[in-house]
């Protein structure tokens, strides 16, 4: 099979390096890529979100399916171009995508499916926005509807902070159009976990549980990331906790979509909070986590090119997936100054002497070879370390061995993933 993978970042790497396990691919293509990704794939230098290149690389070449990262393409219908030019992308139409381009969309129907989350109310009038914020009081949650890079959503200790956020996002208009509604919520508090699972519309196949690090910084402070690390699986996510979220979040989810005449193919991902064993749902996501995709990927143990295929046929009824019993973790390592302002093309030291790593795999996230053969940092989120261990403690230790084995100015990362894990395996709280 002739495969491509839409995406550069870390997410796409480890898609590309799974997929080029499989025997039933023959060719690999990745638009952008990225340096890591040149091992394993042939690059071409096509945005994600340039559709209509997209569509013609994908007929020119022959590509008989295609496994879309990020969600930008995703809400911007790259499925249904695809689909309408007689091609195969794995993913949800941009019908089924607003899950993650409309906060507002995602919010009702949870709410009209009776699917527990926090109490909101919708706004496109910034007045009665803030006559809520005041009527509610803090802490309270103001979120763009619309797609914001993860910027999106302030977490208000006051409702002096509130209103500030409403303005910027409302009549400052921050985020653009993305902003021009804005959902306020109620503040859930607990512990979060990640939940994936792949659906064809009807049948719900639940991947590998697992925990992301969204703060810069130690300690989870500091501002909102992309992800800092990750992994898996989540040991707050009992089996009977997972059964819980597949059928009370998951599965009706999925129903009422498909009552609304929206059938969702894809990887659906529900970012949720989890208290005294319940869960609710925080936000949905249309596609696999970056960097939780990397700790699942290295884990999984079944062809993800058959576990795509299947998806897009529509057939996942019957399909078992099988896991690596062994658990990961993934250190990113970010650059300076990340998630503000950053400096791009710092030659990164230290990856020939990973090339051989047994324990792990080097994702990259954001890098680039220049002339002189070179590999050298090209956005906020440069590698995704990401190793294999008998426990989390183990994996983690691993992956900080060959984190230390890497540098460049500037370089930084957490030095804490894990220590959830790492406290409920030592018996203590986090
Ligand atoms: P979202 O993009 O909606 O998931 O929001 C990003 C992050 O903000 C989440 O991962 C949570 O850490 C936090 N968050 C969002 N909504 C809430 C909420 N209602 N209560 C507490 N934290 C929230």
């Amino acid at each position: 099979m002739r495969v491509l993978v839409v995406g550069g970042g870390g997410r796409e790497h480890a898609l590309v390096w799974k997929l080029a396990q499989s025997p039933r691919v023959e060719t690999l293509f990745c638009a952008p890529g990225n340096a890591g990704i040149a091992a394993e794939a042939e690059c071409v230098p096509i945005a994600a979100d340039d559709l209509d290149a997209l569509v013609r690389f994908a007929r020119e070449r022959r590509v008989d399916l295609t496994v879309v990262g990020p969600e930008r393409p995703l809400t911007l219908g790259i499925v249904d171009r695809f689909a309408d030019a007689g091609l195969r992308a794995f993913g949800p139409t941009a019908a089924a995508a607003r899950l993650e381009g409309s906060k507002a969309f995602a919010k009702e129907l949870l709410r009209e499916e009776r699917v527990p989350t926090a109490s909101f109310d919708v706004f496109d009038d910034p007045d009665a926005a803030l006559a809520y914020v005041r009527r509610i009081g803090a802490p309270v949650v103001v979120k763009a509807d619309g797609l914001a890079a993860g910027k999106g959503v302030f977490i208000c200790a006051t409702v002096a902070e509130a209103t500030a956020a409403v303005e910027d996002v409302m009549r400052g208009r921050r985020f653009g159009d993305a902003g021009s509604r804005v959902v306020v919520e109620e503040l859930l508090e607990g512990e979060e976990v990640s939940f994936m699972a792949l659906t064809d519309g009807t049948t719900v196949l639940p991947l590998a549980t697992s925990q992301d690090h969204k703060r810069a910084l130690d300690g989870d402070r500091g501002p909102n990331t992309g992800g800092m690390g990750a992994y898996s699986p989540a040991p707050l996510v009992t089996s009977a906790l997972e059964a819980r979220i597949v059928q009370e979040i998951v599965e009706p989810i999925v129903r009422g979509l498909a009552r609304r005449g929206i059938v969702y193919t894809g990887v659906l991902y529900a970012g949720l909070m989890i208290r005294d064993g319940r869960a609710s749902v925080l936000e949905f996501n249309v596609r696999f986590g970056d960097p939780e995709a990397q700790v699942l990927l290295v884990r999984l143990r079944s062809d993800l090119c058959e576990l795509v295929a299947r998806t897009c046929e529509r057939c996942l009824a019957g399909t078992t997936i099988a896991w690596d019993a062994r658990a990961a973790a993934c250190v990113v390592l970010a650059a300076e100054g990340y998630p503000g302002a950053i400096e791009t093309g710092r030659p990164i030291e230290g990856l020939d002497a990973l090339r051989d790593w047994r324990g792990g795999v080097v994702f990259h996230a954001a890098t680039r070879r220049v002339a002189d053969g070179r590999v050298v940092t090209d956005g906020g989120r440069v590698l995704g370390v990401t190793a294999l261990g008998k426990t989390v403690p183990d994996a983690v230790a691993e992956a900080y061995a060959a984190v230390g084995k890497i540098a460049w100015g500037g370089m930084h990362h957490r030095t804490d993933i894990g220590h959830r894990a790492l406290a409920r395996a030592a018996g203590g709280e986090s």
